[in-house]
């Protein structure tokens, strides 16, 4: 597996990949690399001639108060893992790579990043998009493998692709799970035993919201006024949103009609986790 480190020189790897007719699938992340990632880079195993995995802790998506300087980081395990899971190539760039001095350009889409995690976090999806396009010119791929956990990332950066021209497909990967039902994320090691056990009511709550579709309810409000009263009855846990929208156009929906994006985002203690699920009538 190659590991490098330079704008150029992945760059002229991707072009010769290309020009050899290879096929190139490229998962791109933060590193501390769990199940998640790893199962993303199997979809792109099986779809690509070439993997290629990027590793940066992207200093534009984090908030002035939050948690880039804790953000965990280990690219020993991360190398190995991801050769283990089939990446060709990890794309490891330091920040002056990504963004040298005087740096001063930045790609947004409208409307789709202010709901949900844009609105609490407003500079997020403009500091992901931005790095999503850089990495895209990096790398070249021709397809790339989000997961559907950052459900509203997923939807922004194909809208970006989209609009943006970039001749390159999106593929979305399923949520993966602990076994007891918490969606694997970097962020679950910041949790206390205690806040471990009140995340679970994340996956619950959405559970249950599943099993109120299945039995007939079609009213959001009910089902996001039921969720938050499973949520708030937890010690540790803070609500930041739970939102029943469109899956594709992000617009919230008073009513479930056919397919629903249920989603949320939830402080327990200090650490934001978020979490989703398709309900489909
Ligand atoms: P991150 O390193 O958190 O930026 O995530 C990199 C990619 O992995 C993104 O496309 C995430 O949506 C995806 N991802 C993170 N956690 C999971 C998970 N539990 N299941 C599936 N995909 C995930």
């Amino acid at each position: 597996m190659k590991i490098i480190k330079t704008v150029k020189e992945m760059q002229a790897e991707a072009e010769k990949l290309r020009q050899a007719g290879r096929v190139i699938g490229f998962v791109p992340t933060m590193g501390y690399l769990h199940e998640g990632h790893l199962s993303l880079v199997r979809i792109a195993r099986e779809r690509a001639d070439v993997v290629i995995v990027s590793i940066f802790v992207n200093p534009t998506q984090f908030g002035p108060n939050e948690d880039l300087e804790k953000y965990p980081r280990d690219f020993e395990r991360d190398e190995r893992l991801a050769e283990e899971a089939g990446a060709d190539i990890i794309f490891y760039p330091s920040e002056k790579e990504m963004y040298p001095a005087g740096y001063l350009t930045y790609v947004t889409v409208d409307e789709i990043t202010k709901t949900l995690c844009g609105a609490s976090r407003p500079t997020h999806f403009r500091g992901v998009i931005t790095i999503c396009a850089k990495l895209f010119h990096a790398v070249k791929p021709h397809l790339a493998v989000f997961g559907q956990k950052d459900a509203q990332q997923a939807v922004v950066i194909r809208r970006m692709v989209k609009d943006l021209d970039f001749d390159m497909e999106i593929v979305v990967g399923p949520i993966i799970r602990e076994e007891d039902g918490l969606a694997i994320s970097s962020r679950n090691s910041y949790l206390s035993p205690e806040e471990r056990e009140e995340a679970l009511s994340l996956h619950q709550s959405l559970k249950m919201a599943e099993e109120m579709v299945r039995k007939g309810e079609r009213r959001t409000r009910d089902i996001v006024d039921k969720m938050r009263k499973l949520i708030e009855e937890k010690k540790r846990t803070q609500i930041d949103y739970i939102d029943v929208i469109h899956p594709e156009t992000l617009k919230p929906l008073e009513m479930i009609e056919n397919r629903a994006l249920i989603a949320l985002a939830i402080f327990v203690g200090k650490t934001r986790l978020i979490d989703n699920t398709i309900v489909e009538v």
